[in-house]
This record gives structure tokens, sequence and C-alpha cells, in this order.
């Protein structure tokens, strides 16, 4: 793995800037792969080898993501939304799992590993660097039962909504009268009053910009997609 400070420069490029959640999420990522023996968590070897929960959606989820390389899309990152500033790290091959868990401690010691810095944000960021990883965090073992059905790779299963006919993918529907039911229809979503909706160019797509009439003096046009009437 690279080293700490190159790490934490490319989080924060890639988060849009430097924080204490950018350091604390690359230590906590540094010791989650060390923890499961993954020491080039993205070379191509390793990559299929890690999940990664994140209990955040803060900061420090970025950072841990980014020095992981664990992404949404590959199914490698899972998001479990419990306010915790934790994550757990589990090897696929070995089973091995820990779960990391950023101390609430360290936030009171920020003055005692930074008496130099007055400043609250420059203190943090310069504590966290300086705290030894036992300070900064605690650390469980654990065990995670993976479903199949939450694994990288192909869709492991489709079923068609009873009510909408909506297709959901992977176990995800809710069984009503032990009929398959999207969320949506479950009435257990984050959204509600869901209407379907026309929108201004309907028909537009991607090739058509360079082939669409601009009206004089507006040059723009062409690449604006027209606000919703
Ligand atoms: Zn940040
Ligand atoms: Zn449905």
């Amino acid at each position: 793995m690279q080293a700490f400070e190159t790490l934490l420069d490319e989080s924060a490029r890639a988060h849009g800037h430097l924080c204490p959640g950018q350091v604390v999420g690359v230590r906590m990522a540094m010791l989650g792969c060390r923890l499961i023996d993954l020491d080039e968590p993205t070379r191509r070897d390793q990559i299929k080898k890690l999940i990664v929960y994140v209990e955040m959606d803060r900061c420090t989820a970025d950072a841990v993501a980014h020095v992981t390389g664990v992404k949404l899309g590959r199914r490698s990152l899972k998001f479990v939304d419990y306010g915790i500033m934790a994550a757990t790290f589990l090897n696929l091959e070995t089973g091995k799992a820990y779960r990391v868990i950023s101390t609430e401690d360290a936030r009171d010691l920020t003055a005692i590993y930074a008496p130099d810095i007055v400043e609250k944000g420059p203190r943090q960021l310069a504590a966290y660097r300086r705290m030894p990883d036992s300070v900064l965090f605690r650390v469980q073992k654990v065990r995670v039962d993976l479903d199949e059905c939450d694994l990288p790779g192909p869709t492991r299963r489709k079923v068609a909504c009873s009510i909408c006919g909506q297709t959901i993918r992977d176990r995800r529907e809710a069984l009503v009268d032990d009929y398959p039911v999207c969320r949506p229809c479950s009435g257990t979503c984050y959204f509600r009053n869901a209407r379907e909706v026309s929108w201004s160019g309907i028909n537009w797509t991607p090739g058509e910009a360079s082939t669409r009439i601009v009206k004089p003096g507006s040059a723009s046009s062409a690449h604006r997609l027209s606000a919703i009437d």
C-alpha cells in the first residue's frame, strides 16, 4: 500500500477537500486492510477479495472507499445507514472480518496531541495524524454472513413486482401475502406520492447536440438541457 501522506493527498483530491474525516478515513482503511491481510486492496488480484461496509455517509466514508477501491457499482462497497463512524472490512477469501470504529475519545484528546494548534479544524487534522491507532480506533473481530445475492458478480435472481411489474433484482422484494412486491409498492420506501410525469426535451439523445439548430445569439443553447416548462 502507498504511504499515508500519498493516500491522504489523493483521497482529499477525490473527495474535494482535506478534512479531519479524510485523515480518519485513510487511517481506518489502512488498518482495516492490514487486519484482513490485504496489503494492496486496489490491485487486480486483491480487489475481488474485499468487501467494505461503511456505517455513515460522511467525509470518512469517501476516504475509506478511495483507499480501498471499493465501489457501489462493483458491489464491494456496502452502505449501511447506522450513523456510526465505523467500517467493517471483510476478506471474502478467508472470511476474516474486522469492524473498525472511530472513538469519541479521540475528539476530546485533540488538544493533547496538538497543543501547538489553537484553531479547531487544523488542530483535529494534526492530532488525528499523530494519534496512535489505539487512541483513534476500537476494533472488533466480527462475523459477516454475506448473502449470495449481495456478492459481486452477475444478478443472482430477478422477480417482477406483483403490483406494478417492476423487475426487482437480488432478492430486494418484500412479500405481501406471499407475493413479491417492490419496495415502492410495499409503502416502505424513502419517497412518497410518486406520479409519472413528462418533461420537456423528452426525446433528446446525446448524439443530438451537434445537429441541433442553434438560435442566433445563444451559442450555448445546443448544450443546455431546457428546463421543465
Ligand atoms: Zn470532508
Ligand atoms: Zn411494484
